[in-house]
């Protein structure tokens, strides 16, 4: 049996915007049920993690910093730096094959339960509209009525309090790009010294502002592509909150003890009223459904109410309701989470074995060695290094082959800062006839505070000035130079 939803037409209209195409604004009701005080837990726990993250220091760094500007990434306390392109190519591979296994199999439970914007639209915004302005009724009613002075005092508080809250998250975003030491500075100095940061501020200021004033469902309906991928990762497989048609069809009034063949949707429209999206449950998966939980609630009171079981709407898989085959995680959701588990396992072995400084050397380009002196041949390589942790590290370079020795251009060593980079150059020369070419391997390793950390291999290359005779065989083998790992 193939389940169809009732109406048909649902599909032709927007909830959130009327024929004429103007905005059809939403009144949501509030409901409290077992869904709503679970995902009030859940909520609460992710806005004080969300709110305290830029904030938190372990020894002596942030927790999490996202300064593009300086490129400069830390999460979860590990630094990261642009020389890390292979992981951060690889964990954003991850976390995208992570939203294909989670969502196939899960639906949009991220919507609902974890989403910056819905939290902060349900759990902050809407709560203190509210309060302000009461329930879904009374809300419509000062929207519709006349602009006297109580509707003037509600909105222009309701404002002034959304534009406090926005301009606080604005504070918090801005202090995941840039820390919270600049943050302080931008606050505490004198404006002048830092306009382009209150400029941000302001701008993310007002866009909060926007979002949760005027914006509102219309992020997650039509802006949010994530949203908009639903169709392509779901399938009957997938738990969602959906309605059981089987049970509740044909629906309709029903009055206490008169035997009917209706099923046991009572066509209250609670479930519709409840909805933040404005959409209506029962005509099955839709694209505009967050998944909040709000229908489950509702349909869940209105079920006790009528004596019936609890669940006409509730968290189930399109076979489920059909055909009556349990929800388990299929073929494909469990070849998704293999693939997922394999690249965190990839990514999980990097990290570990990552080098606190990364090196680059590169012999220096269009360089063909140099006589230095009598039977000494040199060449001069570049180098690169990043120093990725959160000390101060004094680096040395030693080459491996006792043949070869290392000058350095300037001083020798250095001491590199946290999550600076430290460019310069060194010699490395070898005994040799300047009249006979040579390319041999060459390996240098890295001391960071006089131990070895990691080696770079690449090569040392001479090819006497043309003027000079030389024996034509003397070519070399190879006129590349580069690191070789
Ligand atoms: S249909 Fe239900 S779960 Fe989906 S957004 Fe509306 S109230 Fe939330
Ligand atoms: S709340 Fe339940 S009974 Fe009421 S209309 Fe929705 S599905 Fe039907």
């Amino acid at each position: 049996m193939v389940v169809k939803p009732v109406q048909n037409n649902f599909r032709d209209t927007l909830t959130t915007s009327r024929s004429d195409g103007s905005r059809a604004w939403l009144y949501p009701e509030l409901v409290k049920g077992k869904w709503f005080f679970r995902r009030a837990w859940v909520a609460y726990i992710l806005l004080a993690s969300l709110l305290t993250g830029p904030f938190l220091e372990w020894e002596g760094h942030p927790v999490f910093l996202f300064d593009v500007l300086n490129r400069t990434f830390i999460v979860f306390g590990f630094g990261f730096s642009p020389q890390d392109n292979i992981l951060f190519v690889l964990g954003i591979l991850t976390f995208f094959v992570f939203i294909f296994a989670f969502s196939n199999t899960f639906g949009r439970l991220w919507c609902g339960w974890a989403c910056p914007q819905t939290i902060f639209m349900e759990w902050i915004f809407r709560p203190i509209e509210r309060l302000i302005e009461g329930n879904a009724n009374a809300r419509r009613k000062l929207d519709e009525g006349p602009d006297d002075t109580s509707k003037l005092t509600k909105k222009s508080l309701k404002f002034l309090i959304f534009f406090v809250i926005s301009f606080a998250l604005a504070n918090v975003f801005l202090a995941y790009i840039i820390g919270k030491k600049a943050l302080f500075a931008i606050i505490l100095d004198p404006p002048s010294e830092h306009w382009v940061g209150l400029s941000f501020l302001l701008i993310f200021t007002g866009v909060f502002f926007f979002v949760y004033t005027r914006l509102r469902e219309i992020a997650c309906v039509i802006i949010c592509p994530y949203g908009r991928l639903q169709g392509t990762l779901q399938d009957k497989n997938t738990l969602t909150v959906a309605y059981d048609i089987i049970r509740g069809e044909p629906r309709g009034h029903q009055k206490p003890g008169v035997v009917n063949n209706l099923g046991d949707c009572v066509d209250c429209n609670w479930c519709v009223k409840v909805c933040p999206t404005g959409i209506d449950i029962r005509n099955g998966s839709q694209m505009e459904c967050i998944q909040c939980t709000a229908c489950i609630d509702a349909c869940d009171q209105v079920m006790e109410k009528v004596k019936k079981p609890i669940n006409l709407v509730g968290y189930f898989t399109e076979n489920e309701i059909e055909k009556k085959i349990p929800f388990r995680i299929r073929t494909k959701g469990l070849a998704y989470f293999g693939l997922w588990a394999i690249l965190i396992s990839v990514l999980g072995i990097l990290l570990f074995n990552r080098t606190p400084v990364e090196t680059v050397i590169l012999r220096t380009p269009g360089n063909t060695g140099m006589a230095n002196g009598k039977n000494k041949i040199a060449n001069l390589y570049n180098f690169e290094v990043v120093n990725k942790t959160f000390v101060n590290q004094q680096i040395s370079f030693r080459p491996v082959s006792k043949d070869a020795k290392l000058i350095w251009v300037g001083k020798e060593g250095f001491t590199l800062e946290p999550q600076k980079v430290q460019k310069g150059s060194f010699f490395i020369e070898f005994a040799g006839s300047e009249r006979t070419s040579m390319t041999i391997p060459v390996e240098i390793e890295i001391l960071t505070n006089g131990e070895k950390t990691d080696n770079v291999k690449t090569r040392f290359f001479y090819l006497p000035d043309p003027g000079q005779s030389h024996d034509k065989d003397d070519k070399p083998e190879d006129h590349h130079e580069e690191q070789e790992d």
